[in-house]
């Protein structure tokens, strides 16, 4: 949107940018980064220049609260925002309450900017030996072979263990992206435990009995919406993600438009993933400008299969395209080339 707003001004309007920080993690990066091949720089997007370019006002705060209705939000500084459009990109959260009997060595891996803050202060004050990662999403497979390749660099290399239901487990994947990144678990000597987990004191006790110490854990099951999204009377799916149709507006209040892992779609299922919150950006910006200006809205239906590159923390990548999948040092280039130009684009 605000690429769209630099390119084509979008006349006679008040443009604002709603940020709970100033720079924005690229997530792709993030194991890369955890494995030692990025530094932190790298994987930043600062808005500001951005928000500049496209001639919107910038705001660092957290949004707690939107009223539809009046349309107004509310900010975490006080201060209540009018609004004629909306559009709402704040992706998910993660749920780590459950985990804080274990103490201050949980790392949710959500929010992104907190997560490379705390597990900086871990590396500072020593690596630790023994880390568990809770998720069996592609991020969660992408951080625990990203923290497996630091520990081995420092030559410090505990315990390492991957937890996450079995039916979790790279779903949406096919199977032989599942196998591949179940051989490189395997390979690394990286214990996968098919289990559930909640935390009773400071251990971890799995579905299937076991009981597990580590000392840190990453949580990084998936997104959950904020809970006030569904208490402002949008229109939500039952766990309170912003129900839209195709043209990423919101079926309950036409002038609100939203994106990314903070949507579920009415009209089809579709994955929550970087690739389609990117994807559906051009498709907002240009719904939002038609709105403004007049002009038939566009629809995000994306065909076909998605090109997803799991990173494995040694410069290789697991390439999942539909049923195809392959695993190795073209497709680490491939992502590097990828998420390097992402970041360049908007910097
Ligand atoms: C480690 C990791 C690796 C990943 N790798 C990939 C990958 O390779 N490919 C892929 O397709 N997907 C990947 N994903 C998934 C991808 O990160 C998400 O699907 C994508 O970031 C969703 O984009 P978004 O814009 O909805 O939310 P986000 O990228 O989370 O952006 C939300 C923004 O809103 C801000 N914000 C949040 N709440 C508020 C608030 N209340 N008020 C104001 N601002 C707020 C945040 O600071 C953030 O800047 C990965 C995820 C993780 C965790």
């Amino acid at each position: 949107m605000l690429a769209d707003w630099a390119r084509q001004p979008l006349a006679d309007t008040t443009r604002v940018l709603v940020t709970s920080s100033r720079h924005s993690v690229y997530s792709g990066m993030v194991p890369g980064w955890l494995a030692g091949i990025y530094d932190r720089k790298q994987l930043l997007i600062d808005l500001a220049p951005l928000a500049e370019r496209a001639g919107a006002e910038l705001v660092i705060a957290e949004v707690t609260g939107v009223d539809p209705v009046r349309q107004s939000l509310q900010l975490s500084t006080g201060v209540e925002m009018g609004f004629d459009l909306l559009s709402l990109a704040i992706g998910g959260e993660i749920e780590s309450v459950c985990f804080s009997s274990l103490g201050k060595d949980v790392l949710p891996i959500r929010p992104m900017d907190e997560f490379i803050h705390r597990w900086q202060e871990l590396r500072q004050s020593g690596l630790r030996l023994h880390v568990g990662g809770i998720g069996g999403g592609a991020a969660g497979v992408e951080l625990i072979l990203g923290v497996d390749a630091a520990l081995r660099t420092a030559g410090r290399r505990g315990k390492v263990a991957l937890i996450a239901p079995a039916d979790g487990f790279l779903a949406g994947h096919a199977t032989k992206v599942r196998n591949l990144a179940l051989a490189e678990l395997a390979r690394r000597e990286i214990e996968v435990h098919f289990a559930s987990a909640e935390a009773t004191g400071d251990a971890l006790v799995l579905s299937n009995g076991e009981h597990l110490s580590f000392d840190v854990v990453i949580v990084a099951t998936g997104s959950r919406a904020p809970g006030w999204i569904k208490a402002s009377g949008l229109a939500c799916s039952d766990d309170g993600f912003v129900s839209v149709g195709a043209e990423m507006r919101s079926v309950s209040h036409p002038a609100i438009f939203a994106a990314g892992d903070i949507i579920e779609r009415v009209d089809r299922k579709l994955a929550r993933s970087g690739v389609h919150a990117v994807k559906a950006g051009p498709v907002l910006a240009a719904n939002l400008r038609a709105v403004v200006c007049g002009g038939k809205l566009r629809q995000y239906q994306p065909s076909g299969r998605t090109l997803y590159l799991l990173a494995t923390g040694d410069r290789r990548a697991i390439l999942s395209w539909g049923g195809f999948a392959t695993v190795g040092r073209l497709a680490w280039w491939l992502k590097d080339q990828i998420d390097r130009r992402f970041v360049r684009r908007y910097s």
